[in-house]
């Protein structure tokens, strides 16, 4: 076999590393990021909250003006805007994560943010040293293409915040306070988070917070799924 050719099939091989043609759910060959089977329990975000997204009871739905939920209109998040193209839940609950650059193309199905930059939320040094990879800065990567916005890190974790996961609304926010610091790189920016899942909304309202005390004109969100 001719040098060229081993370089070829060395390239190809990193290729399929980067953007494996497998499900990103159940592992299935040939397509990315989600085989016919899976794909099909994927439910687009429905109609919701104008503020932070969360889906709203059909029965009120069409409604003239669409109606903030409960929580925006008792305490409205520092964030203008955020949607995602999808409900959490399915295949998108059992995905391989580290996949990030495959699953972006999941923000076809997403409204485009009016926004200067991406900014993904990071993880603590200490996690991504744990992790190896840091979901939201590969998505973000991928949504830049779809989006025709750069990227630029702009938040930093500043203390580790442990697992949302099994905490109350109320409980998330105080854990989350002064978690971010931002740079002032944002100053006068028009910033859209990205993050890998939207649930109470709680992290990414304390990275915009961040952002508009580093002086950012206006933030929004996008992520990859939405908790129902
Ligand atoms: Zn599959
Ligand atoms: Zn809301």
């Amino acid at each position: 076999m001719s040098l060229a050719v081993h370089i070829h099939r060395a390239a190809l091989g990193a290729l399929d590393l980067i953007f494996p043609t497998r499900c990103a759910s159940c592992d299935a060959p040939g397509e990315a990021p989600f085989c016919g089977i899976c794909a099909d329990t994927l439910v687009p975000l429905p109609a919701g909250c104008p503020v932070c997204g969360a889906p709203q009871d059909a029965s009120l739905l069409p409604a003239l003006r669409p109606r903030r939920c409960l929580h925006c209109r008792e305490r409205a998040p520092a964030f203008s805007f955020a949607t995602a193209p999808y409900l959490h839940g399915g295949a998108l609950a059992e995905r391989r994560e580290d996949l990030g650059p495959a699953l972006s193309v999941l923000f076809e199905g997403c409204t485009a943010p009016r926004s200067d930059c991406l900014a993904p939320i990071p993880l603590h040094p200490q996690r991504l040293r744990e992790r190896g990879y840091d979901q939201a800065r590969l998505l973000a990567d991928g949504a830049a293409k779809r989006f025709g916005l750069p990227v630029v890190s702009l938040l930093t974790r500043v203390r580790p915040t442990g697992q949302q996961v099994g905490r109350d609304r109320a409980a998330r926010e105080r854990n989350l306070r002064g978690a971010f610091t931002a740079s002032e790189k944002a100053q006068g920016l028009r910033v859209c988070i990205v993050d890998d899942v939207l649930t109470t909304g709680a992290t990414a309202s304390a990275a915009a917070e961040a952002l508009l005390k580093a002086g950012a004109a206006r933030v929004e969100v996008r992520t990859l799924a939405r908790a129902p």
